[in-house]
């Protein structure tokens, strides 16, 4: 059938390219295999396509941030949730200290302040740590269509030297952004980073963003449709870290990236689309996977700017 023939030729017009480096301040992610190459898309009415090393579980880091983003909306809505955390894209890199001034709101859910503070929004208000830890592999096993678990070598690796987002989340204590001990709020968020998925998932994880909140394979209503509304706007302002304005103009679709090498996007009313390769350019976004999405744009016209 000629879409696993596009994708395996596609990947192999990537598969040399050595640049770029995998992460290096998380010490399991520095290990990784950095030849692992896969792509899959699943449309929005659930058919699947893989190639690659589509098996692979890796971490899924940043891009668990829209998804968690998506869990806060649902749970607490709009008002709640925009109180604490802006929708401005930074032009920062991921791990800037960067707060607005005046209200000290992380400017964006897609930056880490802001990540760790949707995080302590997932639930109830005043649900303990753990059942919000619960609530989101819950939730992104829903999106995913499969029970994901966490990786707890990459969890310990990664808090043991999480030095920066322990000094960010102090600040967004200082600032009464969040309202519990900043240690648990990175304890969580870092948790919620280190759960293990394949491109498979991710892809499904998108599909289902761009289905309206509904799984397509699985038929389960994850989210409110308000919600993957706001959701992916917000990644297509702030997804690819300070990368962001050139990726919208390139590849044209919402999308989020991850240290790991992940990379998903959405293009709503029709698929999700994920790569994985683990070398990554300066603005930290997967070398290989950035140069796949801008040959899909250009061989599928996906840009959602361009009239089809
Ligand atoms: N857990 C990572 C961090 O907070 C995620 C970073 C990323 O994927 O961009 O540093």
């Amino acid at each position: 059938s000629p879409i696993p023939d596009y994708l395996a030729e596609a990947l192999g017009s990537v598969e040399f390219d050595q640049s770029g480096a995998t992460a290096d301040y998380i010490p399991e992610l520095a290990d990784a295999d950095p030849d692992r190459l896969a792509v899959s898309f699943c449309t929005e009415d659930g058919r699947r396509y893989s190639q690659g090393d589509a098996d692979v579980e890796f971490s899924i880091q940043s891009i668990s941030k829209p998804f968690v983003y998506a869990l806060a909306l649902a749970d607490r809505g709009f008002d709640e949730v925009l109180a604490k955390v802006g929708v401005e894209p930074t032009g920062d890199a991921f791990n800037e200290l960067s707060l607005e001034p005046g209200t000290g709101r992380p400017l964006n859910p897609m930056i880490n302040a802001g990540a760790i503070t949707v995080h302590t929004l997932v639930g109830p208000p005043g649900a303990t740590p753990e059942a919000r830890n619960e609530r989101i592999v819950d939730g992104l096993s829903a999106f995913a269509g499969r029970r994901l678990r966490v990786d707890q070598r990459v969890y310990e690796s990664e808090i043991s030297c999480a030095y920066r987002n322990r000094a960010l989340a102090n600040m967004l204590r200082a600032n009464e952004i969040i309202d519990e001990g900043p240690l648990v709020a990175v304890a969580g968020y870092t948790r919620q980073c280190s759960l293990l998925v394949t491109v498979e998932d991710l892809a499904m994880m998108a599909a289902t963003l761009a289905n309206r909140g509904v799984n397509p394979v699985t038929g389960a209503p994850v989210v409110p449709a308000a919600v993957v509304r706001q959701t992916l706007s917000v990644m297509a302002t702030c997804g690819m870290y300070d990368g962001a304005g050139d990726w919208m103009t390139r590849v044209g679709i919402p999308a989020k990236s991850g240290v790991s090498g992940g990379l998903i996007g959405a293009l709503p009313g029709q698929a999700g689309i994920a790569t994985f390769s683990p070398r990554l350019d300066r603005h930290g976004n997967s070398v290989r996977g950035v140069d796949l999405f801008r040959r899909f744009t250009s061989d599928m016209g996906m840009h959602l700017m361009e009239v089809p």
